[in-house]
């Protein structure tokens, strides 16, 4: 018997696949952006007191271009949205979003015409994380749990690309 028939189906794919997951949680490069206080929490996590060069992801990169993590640390304006936008759409594929604390995942306080009720109106969101401001273990732990996502996406996708269409098509409504 040959070792292909030993195999079980899919497993060179199956490995490829867990291996470019690995290096991909591994080897994240946020966009440098920050909108309100948030930011200042993300900067911190930055910061050597916490270390974040141990998930491999100590980078931040001034070019979207150079970047596949967007972590939207703040409130957002309605003035900021079409940067926003502009920003992620910049960014390569594969690439992720960090809603970090409840101003950009629902407006938080800001419950008025000039703040965007959450920034899923206008970027695709993967993970949420709530918090006024979020403490730097709180990011260390959301971006864990967005490399679990990371490890478990399929080469060639980034997220369901039928689900990101019916996104953008709802936001575009
Ligand atoms: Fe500022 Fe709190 Fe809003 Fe973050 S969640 S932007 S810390 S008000």
């Amino acid at each position: 018997m040959g070792i292909e028939e030993k195999l079980p189906a899919g497993f060179m794919l199956t490995s490829v696949e867990a291996l470019a997951g690995y290096m991909r949680k591994g080897s994240l490069w946020p966009a440098t952006f920050g909108l309100a206080c948030c930011a200042i929490e993300m900067m911190t996590t930055g910061a050597p007191r916490y270390d974040l060069a141990r998930f491999g992801m100590e980078v931040f990169r001034a070019s979207p271009r150079q970047a596949d993590l967007m972590i939207v640390a703040g409130r957002v304006s309605q003035k900021m949205a079409p940067v926003v936008r502009q920003v992620y759409d910049q960014m390569v594929e594969p690439k992720w979003v960090l809603s970090m604390g409840v101003c950009a995942s629902s407006g938080g306080m800001f419950n008025n015409y000039a703040i965007v009720q959450g920034v899923d109106h206008i970027v695709p969101v993967d993970i949420y994380l709530p918090g006024c401001p979020p403490r730097p273990e709180m990011l260390i732990n959301a971006i864990l749990e967005l490399h679990k996502q990371i490890q478990a996406t399929p080469l060639g996708v980034n997220r369901d690309a039928a689900a990101r269409a019916a996104e953008e098509a709802a936001m575009a409504a």
